[in-house]
């Protein structure tokens, strides 16, 4: 996933996942000629996001790693708890997660421009990855199944945003990396965002847990025939996706309208 000298950043939100991402890149890059950087997003969740911003910034600086912080307010005009409470009628059905996703993946790559990134690496963890494909599964999103391929979001990276992506942490438990941050003193945030349980996450979450609790191992297993599924839809589909330019704000998009122009039209 990583080559030698490349600049790498970091997404890290304060939580016990991007942390230990971080610490460990850190780590096993010192010796690579490998730059690394923190990108931190700020959505404006008051009494939430202030204390993982503090903690990011704290990490960074004892690893001496450079830190930026974006906000949604700085890049969209508003903050997430703004945004949410503009949510009108048309909107009245979709979850915070929904509106908050594609405001944080452009601030991503907004912060990745800005410090002149190769590549981004997100703390995304074989629990994640689960919940991610039981949601795009039960709404039918085969789209966002393929998404789950790897070598999908590479490809697509490499043609439009010369911006790779990677997730280095797919096969990692949840609970053994907050395991991993606690033995290794890390700072985290260990509150969840207020808005989580919004969606079915914390359901398949909670189903999946229960799951492995009877069933050691069966989270694992069920990975790698979700990894299997997403290459399989994926070589079926050649790729085929059309890639096009927002017509509002010219980003890269899957239609004619990006979903973040989409989102900020239906809140204002
Ligand atoms: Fe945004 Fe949802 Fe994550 Fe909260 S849980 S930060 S609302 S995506």
């Amino acid at each position: 996933m990583l080559h030698f000298g490349e600049r790498v950043g970091v997404a890290v939100s304060g939580g016990k996942d991007s942390t230990s991402l971080l610490f460990v890149l850190n780590e096993i890059t010192r010796e690579h000629g490998t730059k690394l950087y923190a990108l931190t997003i700020d959505e404006g969740i008051e009494g939430y996001r202030e204390e993982a911003v503090k903690n990011a910034e704290k990490l960074a600086e004892s690893l001496s790693i450079p830190i930026l912080v974006c906000s949604y307010k700085e890049l969209f005009g508003l903050t997430l708890d703004e945004a949410l409470q503009e949510r009108n009628e048309k909107m009245a059905k979709t979850t915070s997660c929904a509106v908050c996703g594609p405001l944080r993946r452009r601030s991503i790559d907004r912060a990745a421009e800005k410090l002149g990134v190769n590549l981004v690496a997100t703390a995304h963890n074989l629990d994640d990855m689960l919940q991610t494909f039981y949601i795009n599964l039960y709404s039918g999103d085969l789209e966002r199944i393929k998404w789950l391929d790897p070598r999908f979001k590479s490809t697509v990276a490499g043609e439009e945003f010369k911006l790779r992506r990677i997730k280095p942490m797919i096969e990692i438990y949840e609970q053994e990396l907050a395991f991993f941050a606690y033995l290794n003193n890390l700072p985290f945030q260990s509150e969840s965002c207020p808005y989580m349980n919004e969606g079915i996450r914390t359901e398949i979450r909670l189903h999946l847990n229960e799951l492995e609790r009877k069933h050691p191992g069966v989270k694992y297993s069920t990975l790698k025939t979700v990894l299997s599924i997403a290459a399989s839809i994926n070589a079926g589909s050649g790729n085929s996706r059309p890639i096009m330019r927002c017509g509002n704000c010219g980003a890269v998009s899957s239609g004619p309208i990006c979903s973040v122009c989409q989102t900020l039209k239906l809140l204002t």
